[in-house]
């Protein structure tokens, strides 16, 4: 969790400081111009390295966290960056969102946090999506699981957006963001990832009639997209007429408006392989640069781990290790309710799942013992979330997850194979032994 929180926060600070010297610009101008590197002064006028609001925000909230989930205390964190300059780079704030500017005028004056946030269509900038992210490692250390599967998450996901914005489309926003968030954790291929947390979060809003009016009028486009046709019979039928990653960067607008920008941070994370290409990319789309680049800097730098960032750039970054020292704050709170599994039983475990998988696919036993290290790896971080492991070179494969018995790990695993004879046998592995608790078919 620790590389995972480094890498979504210093991913998204990184995105930042490397989209605020060319904030406001357009696109054809940085087709002429483009950002290849870490600059310093353009728009604010301020050094390399220098991130703004979104990264200040974002570290009001993850200090917050990394004491629990407090309204009134995130409010007095953000309360505390705009009056007094706390949780900027260079000691002094240099801008603030107006919604943002409102709610917190409204809270000093005694207003409820939860109330204070403004809930008019003109409240839909990306102000409450780009501060978010924190969030994503609370429910996951609250829920241990996935957190998108309990409608709690979604309530308090609104609840924090509703601090600033309170408008539908900004809450469900960041909903959908969270939940490509989990999605980028682990075990998920990139663009089933997105996609996954895409179609679960509009689920969500499909089943939540008081926001599927607002999911379905302004989200359509981050689903599929259906359309009637017509064939030789006169029969009518539907299917798919576009999908988002069908969509060409002249369909992306990168403004400040939530949508737009949620949309083309999503849509750069699909169109490239790496953290680096990634927040490039967005952050040459102009326009709203810092917060398009944050946002996708934010779900790369989870995806693609700290360790991807590059290392000139982070360098550069201004106080890097006060976003180091908040991210470990948070790290340790959110890992002491973590059930963890010595990694001795967990070994146990790993040895006798590899066992089963090379006895079952006796026929290319040479070729996985070589390539152990292709060999799915179990660790405290799949604790109950299955994951699918395909035997290289053949016709399916084994569905694992990691849950407990009395305290100790228990790994369940499904094989469905055809070449290493039947299908859907069921074994329980312990550090005792492996047992099969369901013989399928042969
Ligand atoms: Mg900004």
């Amino acid at each position: 969790m620790k590389d995972k929180i480094l890498g979504g926060i210093v991913g998204l600070a990184v995105g930042d400081a490397l989209g605020v010297p060319v904030e406001f610009r357009d696109r054809r101008s940085l087709k002429d111009d483009p950002v290849t590197d870490m600059r310093g002064y353009g728009t604010y006028k301020q050094p390399p390295g220098t991130w703004s609001d979104d990264t200040s925000m974002t570290l009001c909230l993850l200090d917050s966290l990394a004491n629990g989930l407090d309204y009134a205390d995130i409010m007095k964190k953000f309360l505390s960056w705009y009056r007094d300059d706390a949780y900027t780079a260079h000691d002094k704030r240099f801008d603030i969102g107006g919604a943002t500017r409102r709610a917190l005028e409204r809270f000093e004056q005694g207003i409820e946090p939860l109330q204070c946030g403004g809930a008019s269509e003109s409240d839909n900038g990306n102000g409450s999506l780009m501060r978010i992210l924190p969030l994503a490692f609370y429910l996951r250390s609250l829920y241990r699981d996935e957190y998108t599967e309990h409608d709690e998450s979604f309530d308090i996901i609104h609840n924090v957006s509703s601090l600033t914005h309170a408008h539908k489309r900004s809450m469900i926003a960041c909903g959908i963001y969270l939940a490509v968030a989990e999605r980028m954790f682990d075990g998920y291929h990139l663009r089933d990832g997105i996609s996954s947390g895409i179609t679960r979060a509009l689920a969500h809003y499909e089943e939540d009639k008081i926001f599927t009016d607002e999911s379905k009028g302004h989200y359509y486009r981050l689903g599929c997209q259906w359309k009637k046709f017509t064939d030789e019979s006169g029969e009518e039928y539907c299917r798919v007429w576009k999908r988002f990653t069908d969509l060409r960067e002249r369909d992306i607008k990168s403004s400040g408006y939530v949508v737009d920008t949620l949309e083309a941070a999503l849509w750069c994370l699909l169109k490239t392989k790496s953290y680096k290409d990634c927040v490039l990319k967005a952050v040459n789309l102009g326009g709203d640069t810092d917060t398009v680049a944050a946002l996708a800097g934010g779900l790369a730098g989870i995806y693609y781990g700290y360790d991807a960032i590059p290392k000139e750039w982070t360098e550069k970054i201004a106080r890097f290790d006060y976003i180091e020292d908040l991210c470990d704050k948070l790290s340790t709170r959110v890992s002491a309710g973590d059930s963890k599994f010595s990694s001795d039983d967990l070994k146990i475990i790993q040895e006798r799942f590899h066992e089963l998988i090379l006895k079952r696919a006796k026929p290319l036993k040479h070729f996985l013992a070589d390539k152990n290290k292709r060999l799915p790896v179990i660790s405290n971080e799949i604790f109950r979330r299955e994951l699918w492991y395909t035997v290289p070179g053949m016709y399916g494969g084994f569905a694992y997850k990691l849950t407990e018995k009395e305290g100790k790990p228990l790994l369940t695993t499904d094989s469905w194979c055809r070449i290493c004879g039947g299908s859907g046998q069921t074994h329980e592995i312990t550090v005792d032994g492996c047992v099969l608790t369901e013989e399928g078919f042969v």
